[in-house]
């Protein structure tokens, strides 16, 4: 059936132009991935890592000074648009919750705080799903049931609703037309750890019924390990690593995602681990070569001079590094 998202050579840059001076950062420079059908794909990365540039690219959702400069990000259900950026606005509006949701932190920026729940579910998904008022209403009652969520929330205003009980009405809302594809960009980051786990099993409770893809982006990797299928790990913009989450965890290949690996809290562990030295790269002036070469422990001259390339080094495992590819080849 191919890939429902598949993502080429994408670049996205900040541009500027202030007091005759051009400014470009390079946040998302050459990505390369594909999302299959029911998968839960993880972004990985620090803050800085350009993950939310990357799937504001894909979503459509850019503004200047960002663009979108180069690339494709086809989804299937799009056929005929390279991207959903290059799509008019009718053609968008008509996949918006219907084929592509978008899931945020911070639920606020979708529900409406001075109107009910109800009308933010009637505003966003009736026009999809057709019907009258009444039997949009009774879809609406039987749907946050389903995701375990008491129908009455649909007469509150979020304000009176706790954060953990919004992203969950956030979620039920981005899931009611059954869209092909979800996109959630940190949508636990704020909520507390028990809260943060009822989320987690939700979302895959609902992936696994619709059938949906999922592309889940955190920094945290105890919540990759626990709820994706696959996983990219990105770093200054560039997608160094990915392959089946089991794998990634039980044979990272490139420093940066062992790093992130070793940094993980481990039960009974009360050392300090090892931090990474430097941080991460002005995008606006990147390190030549791999991004990476200025914190690496492996780093070789040919790593501040040569880009690696994307290689799949084991079945299905793809690394951007020439200390782990020559070892292959050798
Ligand atoms: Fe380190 Fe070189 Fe590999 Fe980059 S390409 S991660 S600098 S060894």
């Amino acid at each position: 059936a191919g890939p429902v998202l598949e993502v080429r050579d994408l670049q996205a840059h900040f541009r500027s132009h202030y007091f005759g001076v051009n400014r470009e950062v390079r946040a998302v420079d050459g990505v390369t991935f594909a999302v299959n059908r029911n998968e839960i794909y993880g972004l990985a990365g620090e803050s800085s890592s350009g993950k939310t540039t990357l799937v504001k690219t894909i979503a459509g959702l850019l503004k200047p000074p960002l663009e979108m400069v180069g690339g494709s990000a086809r989804f299937s259900f799009l056929p005929g648009w390279d991207a959903i950026g290059r799509a008019p606005p009718d053609v968008v509006r008509a996949i918006r919750w219907r084929h592509l949701s978008y899931i945020m932190q911070g639920s606020m920026n979708v529900l409406n705080p001075l109107r009910r729940v109800r009308h933010s579910f009637r505003d966003f998904a009736w026009r999809h799903l057709g019907g009258s008022k009444a039997e949009f209403d009774a879809r609406a009652e039987a749907h946050l049931e389903r995701v375990k969520l008491d129908p009455s929330v649909l007469a509150a205003y979020p304000h009176e609703l706790s954060g953990g009980m919004r992203q969950r009405v956030t979620i039920a809302l981005a899931t009611i037309c059954k869209p092909d594809f979800i996109i959630a960009d940190e949508p636990t980051t704020a909520l507390d750890v028990v809260v943060q786990k009822d989320v987690l099993a939700m979302i895959r409770a609902i992936q696994c019924e619709m059938g949906s893809s999922v592309l889940f982006i955190t920094h945290d990797m105890g919540v990759h390990a626990a709820l994706t299928d696959r996983l990219g790990i990105m770093y200054a913009g560039r997608l160094v690593e990915d392959g089946e989450t089991p794998e990634i965890f039980s044979r990272p290949l490139h420093p940066y995602t062992r790093h992130l690996i070793a940094s993980l809290p481990r039960i009974g562990d009360t050392q300090q681990r090892d931090g990474l030295e430097g941080s991460p790269p002005n995008l606006a002036a990147p390190p030549p070569g791999c991004r990476f070469h200025p914190r690496c422990p492996l780093a070789m001259p040919i790593c501040a001079t040569t880009v690696p390339a994307m290689i799949e080094s084991l079945p299905g495992h793809r690394v951007a590094c020439h200390a782990v590819n020559e070892g292959a080849a050798a």
